[in-house]
């Protein structure tokens, strides 16, 4: 596990990390998780996120001093919608965000 990931105690399929805010909308993110709900491994440098509050894509950058997001460039987006997985997520997202606009994903909210 990397040092700056750590599994959520009640819900391991959640990495928590140092909180970032998102490179597109300066929500405030602080955990990672994959779609299909399965116990994720460390996120390392060029590794996509998804924030779920602006639905755009964010690239991390893991170093030995931290984590950091930055914009999905044109190239990224690239590599991210080649992979079925990362399209459905996309859609799903964005669903969600049209049918609740200002309410929040995150049950814990
Ligand atoms: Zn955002």
């Amino acid at each position: 596990m990397s040092e700056h990931f750590t599994p959520q105690p009640d819900e391991p399929q959640v990495l928590r990390h140092a909180a970032l805010s998102c490179p597109w909308c300066a929500t405030r993110l602080d955990s990672a998780a994959r779609p299909d709900g399965s116990i994720p491994t460390p996120p390392v440098t060029g590794d996509f996120t998804l924030c779920l509050a602006c639905v755009n894509v964010a690239v991390f950058e893991v170093g030995p001093l931290g984590v950091a997001l930055r914009q999905a460039n044109e190239h990224d987006m690239s590599l991210f919608l080649s992979r079925r997985s990362n399209v459905r997520a996309l859609r799903l997202a964005r669903r969600v965000r049209r049918e609740y606009p200002g309410g929040s994903v995150d049950r814990h909210e």
